[in-house]
Parts: C-alpha cells; structure tokens; sequence
C-alpha cells in the first residue's frame, strides 16, 4: 500500500480510502461493497478470475460482494442451488426467459392471469421478435397440457399465486406437463413467497422474485431474483454479464436485512388477510371476495395442500358491488389509512387498480377475459393492527357511496 501522506493533494484525493485496511475484526452484517471494481495484489490473481479458474470479483457486471451475499441466502430460503440477482423482478423473468432460449421460433405457454408486464412481455415484445406465445387457464390442467404438446414450448410460467386474482399454480401437476414436454417450468413466487411454498422442491426449474415485495418487505427497493440448479444459474450469468441488468449492492444490503424479518412478516401478513377476507364477506357493499384461505376460492383444497399450515399470503381481492372506475376512484379517496399505490408486500396496507396500474397494459376485452372487471381492487395487506384496517375498510366502504 502506498504511503498517501508524501503524495500531491490530486493523487492523495484520488487514492484516499481505497483499499482499507480489513484489521483483525469482522463485521457481523455484510457490508456494502459500494464498489465497481476489484483489484489484486498478484495480477495472476485477477487474471484467474477472468478466466474463471478461481473465485473473486473483478467487476461489478459479472459479480459484487453484497449482492453475492443476498443472493446465498435467496438460494438457501428457496432450497436452491444458487441464485442470480436482478436489477428489478422484470429484468429477471426477462433474463430466465432468454437464458432458457426464448428466441424467434421457440414458443411459451403462458398462465392468462399473470402480472400485466410479464403479460405485455410476452405478448409484445417477445412475440415481436418471433416468439410464439400461448396464454391458457393454468387452471385447466387438461388445456395446459394440449397446449405444451401441440407448441412444445421451451418455458411454461406461471405465478404460484396470480396477480391480482389469486390463483393457486399446482406446481408439481404443471413440473409433470412441462418436464412430459422438455419445457422449463419458470414459477414467480413473489406473491407466496418461501415462507408458503418452495417450488423447487416440487419439481419446478426455475424461481422468479420480485424483491421488490415481500422479500424486501419494507417498500423502499427494487430488485429481482433466480434461483435454479448451479447449471441453469451459469447460463443466466452469462446473459446477466451481457444485458447488465444488476442489482447494485446498496439495494441488495436493503433486501438482505428485509429477508431478517420475512417469516416474522409473512405469519402477520397470512394473519391479518385472513380475518380482513373473512369478514369483507360479510359486508353487503361487496361483491366478492378472492382469497385463497377462504372455503369460497376455487383452489381452496389446493392451497392447503401445497402451503399445509403456514397461511395463504397478504394478497387479497375484492369487488366493490355494481361499481365502476368512478366508484373506485371515490372508494380510494376516502381511505384514511389504506394507501392507494401500486407495489405490494409492504409493511403498510396498499390498495390497487389492476385495471388502471397492474393491468393496465391491456385492452379492455384482455382484461374481462382473464376475470379482471372494473370495480376490482386489490389489498396489500400490511401488518398494521387488525382492528384499524378493519375500521378504515368500513368507514371508506360507507363513505364513497354518499360521497
Ligand atoms: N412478478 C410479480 C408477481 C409482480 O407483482 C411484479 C411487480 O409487481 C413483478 C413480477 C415485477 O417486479 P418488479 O416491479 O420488481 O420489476
């Protein structure tokens, strides 16, 4: 290390706090390796790293500290080999989908109730550039299977829980289909998060998070993450390395320390949703109720089985009676706690419009077809008191019909 004090003042600005001494201490939370590059003190060192013949950091592109660190312990709540993160849950189901070989001629099966942009994704841009791409009930497992053997797509995808109606994905049912198929079975777990299930250990290939929510959990970052066999996660390093879609290591540190507290959080989130569910269906203003842990959701059985007794999420859906976009908007108005904002997986409770944010994407027809109508909201569940929430949905609830 060069002695800075016997430099000119331009080079000791340049070079102070460059390569700090590490002392004989150790810090117990990692830390933020807010670095672009790494040096060596044996150039043979850094060029082993290059050539991947050793483990290290050369550059922040291909690999940063922190960022390594989150994604260790994303693979271990996952139960996967290694992870891969992303500047943002959408440039990781972008990377997935080209890692696995999404390219003109290949073909997609698609859930038809998945996020909006994932949506838009494929049906636009990916289809643009020749990707043949079919929506199909995830659901129906017999169409699932019709439409995997006629297009024998590289990827089938689908959210363990859909955005926003809630759909249970049977991640072992659809592993058979998509494996029967040589297909790669891509599962977004952003919704249910490791706390609920870990698709994985069900058959599925590859996991998909937006970090963004639960995984974060504190409405303050935006990142995405893979997780997959050590083979997969190589190949999407390699598209990492060339679209540069990184996760930077603040964001990450962010992500780690929200990661702490996510089965703390899950159990109040999965809590207060279900008593907020159980009773919107007692209240005369709403239509319907969506919520997996209700006997009333279709895939009521299916949920207890895959996620047994660790609840059915913060998610949850409601349609206010015979409303419209002008009904939702004063609904919205005379919240009082409740925040009406996109994202999810806060700690606060958020209220959306999928058909103006979430899906907005859409045409109208698009929307109606998947189930999305127009006096649909969807609640993040927060981890406020229970009682509060409850009494804020009854004030609003009473309020905009009078407003
Ligand atoms: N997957 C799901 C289920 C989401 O809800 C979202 C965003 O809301 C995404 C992916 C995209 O994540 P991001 O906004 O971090 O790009």
């Amino acid at each position: 290390m060069d002695n800075l004090t016997r430099r000119r003042l331009a080079t000791r600005a340049v070079h102070s706090g460059l390569r700090p001494s590490q002392g004989d201490f150790v810090s117990t939370v990692v830390p933020i390796y807010q670095s672009s590059t790494f040096s060596y003190r044996r150039l043979q060192d850094l060029d082993g790293v290059f050539a991947g013949t050793r483990s290290g950091y050369v550059y922040a592109r291909y690999g940063n500290p922190t960022v390594a660190a989150l994604e260790g312990a994303i693979a271990l709540l996952e139960e996967g080999e290694a992870a891969l993160a992303f500047a943002s849950g959408m440039a990781a189901i972008h990377a997935a989908l080209l890692a696995i070989g999404a390219r003109a001629g290949s073909a997609i099966v698609a859930a038809q109730d998945i996020y909006g942009a994932t949506y838009t994704l494929l049906a636009e841009l990916l289809s643009s550039q020749g990707v043949q791409v079919r929506f199909v009930d995830i659901n129906d497992l017999d169409a699932v299977s019709l439409a995997c053997s006629e297009l024998r797509p590289v990827a089938l995808i689908a959210e363990s829980i859909s955005n926003p109606l809630l759909k249970i994905a049977d991640v072992p049912a659809l592993a058979e289909i998509a494996h029967r198929c040589n297909a790669t079975l891509l599962v977004d777990n952003t919704f249910a998060t490791p706390t609920l299930i870990q698709p994985l250990t069900l058959g599925a290939d590859m996991v998909i998070h937006s970090v963004t929510k639960y995984l974060g959990g504190h409405g303050d970052v935006l990142g995405g993450a893979v997780v997959a066999s050590s083979e997969r996660v190589e190949a999407l390093q390699k598209v990492l390395k060339l679209t540069g879609g990184n996760l930077g290591p603040q964001d990450a540190w962010l992500v780690l320390r929200g990661i702490r507290t996510l089965p703390l959080r899950m159990r109040q989130h999965c809590e207060n949703a279900l008593q907020l569910a159980r009773w919107l269906e007692t209240q005369d203003q709403i239509e319907r109720v969506i919520y997996p842990g209700l006997p009333s959701h279709p895939q009521h059985a299916l949920a207890n089985r895959l996620f047994g007794d660790r609840g059915y999420g913060g998610m949850l859906s409601f349609e206010l009676t015979g409303a419209g976009q002008e009904d939702v908007f004063r609904f919205f108005e005379t919240l009082q706690l409740c925040i009406p904002a996109t994202s999810l997986g806060d700690t606060c409770s958020l209220m959306l419009y999928p058909a103006h944010s979430s899906h907005r994407s859409l045409t109208p027809e698009a929307r109606a077809h998947i189930g999305i109508s127009e006096g649909l909201v969807r609640m993040s569940v927060g981890i406020e008191a229970i009682s509060d929430l409850q009494e804020d949905l009854s004030q609003s609830l009473k309020a905009y019909r009078n407003a």
